[in-house]
């Protein structure tokens, strides 16, 4: 037990960042993690504009470790990116959740699931090939989101796996829109379906005139190239309503609901829509 704990201080203190030995030590936690059931997905509903229905949820992965408490994917999932380790967790990743889709479908509740996937792995082939078979295999709609970034280290490899996703039925979706390097040629280069504007980028709608403008230009742009919007980290009845006028086709956001463990989900799902 005290050996545990002190394994899990070295992996999350900040100076033993990028030291191999700590590194490697996140890893056994991780899957000790996973198969221990101390990691598990919540769901965020996701409102579609033109229905008024939840038709989509994302997955969020969660830590609750039985010494350190919840540890945020903010904290973990950086780690295991630099480790690999994010592969072997992300394939776990894809088949909780499709086997939770299929739950919920057995419940009379159809939901498509949105998926998040680091950067490192889009140009990853055996991941990709993997990625595909579960995809293949998942009783409704996948939606795959990705970083802009996730195309610059290989983008031919990376264009061709997104490709293949597609093929497969999965829907591209590029997070994390509006933040960093956000630039209009990746939206150009990528194979997508769907722009995700983030909670920074729609923080704008309440800057003034000028921030407005800039998402609805944002909207329509995406539109313009066939591409679907979802706008999240909407916290207000003031945000949902400009969001929607400015042409949204998909809301998310602790206003509608926090992201959900799966009997929550279910529940959540159960009740009627907002109108
Ligand atoms: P993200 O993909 O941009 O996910 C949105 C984050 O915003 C989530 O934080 C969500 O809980 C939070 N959020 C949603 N609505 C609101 C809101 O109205 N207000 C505020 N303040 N926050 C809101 P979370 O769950 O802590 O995840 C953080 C990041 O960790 C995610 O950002 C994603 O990049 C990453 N992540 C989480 N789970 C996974 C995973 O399974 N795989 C990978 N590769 N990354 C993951
Ligand atoms: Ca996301
Ligand atoms: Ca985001
Ligand atoms: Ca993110």
């Amino acid at each position: 037990q005290a050996r545990r704990l002190n394994l899990t201080q070295a992996v999350f203190d900040k100076d033993m960042y990028g030291n191999p030995a700590a590194n490697l030590s996140l890893m056994s936690e991780m899957m000790r993690a996973t198969e221990k059931g101390e990691m598990s997905l919540y769901y965020q509903p996701k409102l579609k504009v033109r229905t008024g229905r939840y038709e989509s949820v994302e997955a969020l992965s969660r830590w609750f470790h039985p010494d350190r408490g919840f540890i945020s994917p903010d904290q973990f999932i950086p780690q295991a990116e630099e480790t690999g380790h994010i592969r072997p967790f992300t394939e776990w990743v894809i088949r909780q959740s499709i086997e939770d889709q299929k739950r919920l479908l057995a419940e009379g509740k159809p939901i498509a699931v949105a998926i998040n996937i680091s950067g490192a792995l889009v140009g990853d082939p055996e991941f990709a090939r993997k990625a595909r078979s579960m995809i293949v295999g998942a009783s409704g709609p996948i939606t795959l989101e990705i970083t802009e970034t996730a195309v610059m280290t290989n983008p031919e490899k990376a264009i061709e796996h997104l490709n293949a996703w597609r093929e497969s039925g999965a829907r591209i979706s590029i997070d994390d829109y509006g933040t960093g390097q956000s630039s209009l040629a990746y939206l150009q280069m990528i194979p997508s379906d769907e722009l995700k504007l983030d909670r920074q980028f729609v923080s704008n709608l309440n800057a003034n005139a000028r921030g407005r403008m800039l998402i609805k230009s944002t909207i329509d742009l995406a539109h313009n190239l066939g591409l679907e919007v979802v706008a999240e980290g909407v916290e207000t009845e003031t945000d949902l309503a400009a969001l929607k006028l400015l042409g949204s086709d998909w809301i998310q956001g602790y206003h509608l609901s926090r992201p959900l463990p799966i009997s929550e989900l279910a529940e959540f799902l159960a009740v009627p829509e907002e109108t």
